[in-house]
C-alpha cells in the first residue's frame, strides 16, 4: 500500500521522522507513540502512516491494521499501568471534535474519578426516529 502523504501535516511529519515521536511500535502501514497531551499517564496512539483524514476515506485494510496495533498498544497498557479501563477513541471531524486530520485511535487508560467527559446519559430513543434512520441507512448498506 503506496502512503499519501500532506507536506502540512503533523502526523505525517512524524511518520516521516522530521518530527519526533515517543514511539511505540511501528509496521508497514502504522505506527503508535506516545500522545503529547495526554489525557492520562499512558495515552497513546495507533496511526496510518498514510494521509487518510477520516474513517469513510482510509483503504480498509489500512483501517484494520491501526485496529490491530491499537490492541497491541492495548494489551501493554492494560498489562503494565493496571489501569480502571481503557477507551479506544476514533475522531471523524471537527465536529466529532478531531483537531489532527490524519487517521488515528487514541487508546486513552481510564483512572477513577478522572473526569474525562466521555460518558453519556442513558436516554430512551425515539422508536420511530430510530426505524426511520435505520431503514435509510439500510438501503445505503444493501446497495
Ligand atoms: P484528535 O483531536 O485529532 O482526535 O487527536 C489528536 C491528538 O494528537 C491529540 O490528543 C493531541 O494531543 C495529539 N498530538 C497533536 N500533536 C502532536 C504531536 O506533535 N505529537 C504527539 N505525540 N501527539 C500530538
Ligand atoms: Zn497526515
Amino acid at each position: 500500500m503506496s502512503h499519501p502523504t500532506d507536506s502540512t501535516c503533523i502526523f505525517c511529519k512524524i511518520v516521516a521522522g522530521q518530527i519526533p515521536c515517543f514511539k511505540l511500535l511501528e509496521d508497514v502501514d502504522t505506527i503508535a507513540f506516545m500522545d503529547i497531551n495526554p489525557v492520562n499517564p499512558g495515552h497513546a496512539l495507533s496511526v496510518a502512516k498514510g494521509h487518510w483524514p477520516t474513517v469513510d476515506v482510509i483503504p480498509p485494510d489500512v483501517l484494520a491494521a491501526v485496529a490491530r496495533t491499537a490492541q497491541k498498544v492495548a494489551k501493554a497498557v492494560i498489562s503494565e499501568l493496571e489501569p480502571n479501563g481503557v477507551n479506544l477513541l476514533q475522531a471523524n471531524g471537527a465536529g466529532a471534535g478531531q483537531s489532527v486530520p490524519h487517521l488515528h485511535v487514541h487508546i486513552m487508560p481510564r483512572r477513577p474519578n478522572d473526569g474525562v467527559a466521555l460518558n453519556w446519559e442513558y436516554k430512551p430513543g425515539d422508536r420511530a426516529e430510530i426505524e426511520a434512520i435505520y431503514k435509510k441507512l439500510k438501503v445505503a448498506l444493501s446497495s
